[in-house]
């Protein structure tokens, strides 16, 4: 068995009663952070340090904002500053001159809804019935009761037990619970030896190749069709107050429908791993060419336009790992150097080599594949001993299968075969 953490977004389904404690808290989180802040400030005019959490909380734990919020809730408001400190510290250390300093929590007089969070002795969970008693700090407490009952709602899917972490969240629009459970779960023998390469893009979303030369791409059409339909009120709507609540809600159906689909496409990578006998799994990582060291990180440009955002490179690989390591299934993050410039069937990598319509064509073996599959290839090789050969019999060959989402099944289905000209 395997132990690990999951976190389940919760619906909070009394929110009318709960809305307004948990209002509280979040401006009390942010008045802590203001506070620590403050602090933090004055230790680096004076002696040009960083106090790290530890100091945080011994500092200012009989100060009067530490006690509107659970001791463990004010505690990691504390960690927080400290680790945006720490990350702030390391970029300009690395010589990022874009990088800031955590700022204050305040707009003129108002203070956002921070997120705040409970752990274990700030947490009663009653799992019959779906609720969640969250403690409040001293000074909440005077004049209300000294718990936020709220009731829950998850997907049908997730049970939720052994919980570590309740995070109330603000969505712009509401509260959101995000739950972190600790889960053990069964670590299967994986399915064989093999290994598949995996290119994520934006004309494809997915490209995949494995070692019998088989290849899927993974087109992500509805994605396309929902950000359209879903943003459509934004333009029209968007004033002096920032976009309209309809705007809001519709930006949110879209990201659940989002994340609906990135969901039921790492399910079906892995069983379409499972059935290739796969035991690793490359995946380009995107992270690196954002911080590439010609200082092109910030250049969205060609390449940009083309791929994903970090973030959400994050994302997917995250419930790619969760999925494949129940069945044993090993992710690698890997370089994506060179992998789309690269001729996947005899190795050369030419300035002649051109992208067209989607096609790779290589000058020096005269190969033409689908650009992204090729990509897809020279990422599985990173993890494999085989070379290209250039005798085409690996690669060149695949005709890839492309793969459509059908959002009310859930489920991906193959189109129709597509791909390289012989
Ligand atoms: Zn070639």
């Amino acid at each position: 068995m395997l132990e690990t953490t999951r976190t389940y977004r919760a619906k909070i389904a009394n929110h009318s009663h709960v809305s307004d404690d948990l209002d509280q808290c979040g401006f009390s989180a942010s008045k802590l952070w203001n506070v620590a802040r403050y602090y933090t400030q004055g230790r680096w005019d004076e002696d040009g340090e960083i106090p790290d959490d530890g100091e945080l909380k011994s500092e200012l734990k009989e100060h009067e904002r530490y006690s509107d919020l659970h001791s463990q809730s004010s505690q990691r408001v504390l960690e927080e500053l400290a680790e945006s400190f720490t990350s702030w510290y390391k970029a300009r250390q690395r010589g990022d001159e874009d990088a800031n300093p955590p700022g204050y929590r305040k707009h003129g007089d108002e203070h956002p809804r921070s997120t705040v969070t409970w752990k274990q002795k700030g947490i009663k969970h009653d799992s019959k019935h779906n609720k969640l008693r969250l403690s409040k700090g001293f000074n909440l407490k005077t004049h209300r009761s000294d718990f936020i009952l709220c009731e829950y709602e998850t997907r049908p899917d997730v049970t939720v037990e052994n919980i570590q972490q309740v995070r109330a969240v603000w969505n712009g629009d509401r509260w959101e619970l995000h739950l972190v459970c600790k889960v053990e779960i069964p670590v299967e023998d994986a399915p064989g030896d093999n290994t598949a390469g995996i290119d994520l893009g934006i004309k494809n979303y997915l490209a995949i190749a494995y070692d019998d030369g088989d290849a899927e791409l993974y087109p992500g059409n509805v994605l396309k069709q929902d950000k359209h339909y879903f943003t459509r009120d934004e333009y029209d709507t968007e004033g002096e107050n920032g976009p309209s609540k309809r705007a809001l809600r519709a930006r949110q159906t879209l990201s659940c429908r989002k994340d609906h689909f990135l969901h039921a496409l790492a399910k079906h990578v892995v069983e379409q791993c499972i059935d290739h006998e796969v035991g690793r799994i490359a995946i380009g990582d995107l992270s690196e060419i954002r911080e590439d060291e010609n200082g092109e990180s910030r250049n969205w440009g060609k390449r940009g336009n083309k791929k994903l955002h970090g973030w959400e490179f994050d994302r997917f690989t995250n419930l790619l790992e969760y999925k494949a390591e129940e069945h044993g299934i090993l992710v690698d993050r890997t370089s994506e150097q060179d992998t789309s410039k690269t001729c996947s069937c005899c190795g050369r990598k030419r300035d002649s080599n051109r992208v067209e319509r989607g096609l790779y064509v290589c000058e020096s073996c005269g190969a033409t594949m689908n650009a992204d599959v090729n990509g897809a290839v020279n990422i599985r090789r990173k993890i494999t001993q085989n070379p290209p050969t250039g005798d085409m019999s690996n690669g060149c060959l695949a005709r890839p299968v492309a793969y459509l989402f059908n959002q009310t099944s859930g489920s991906f289905h193959p189109r129709e075969q597509v791909g390289c000209e012989p």
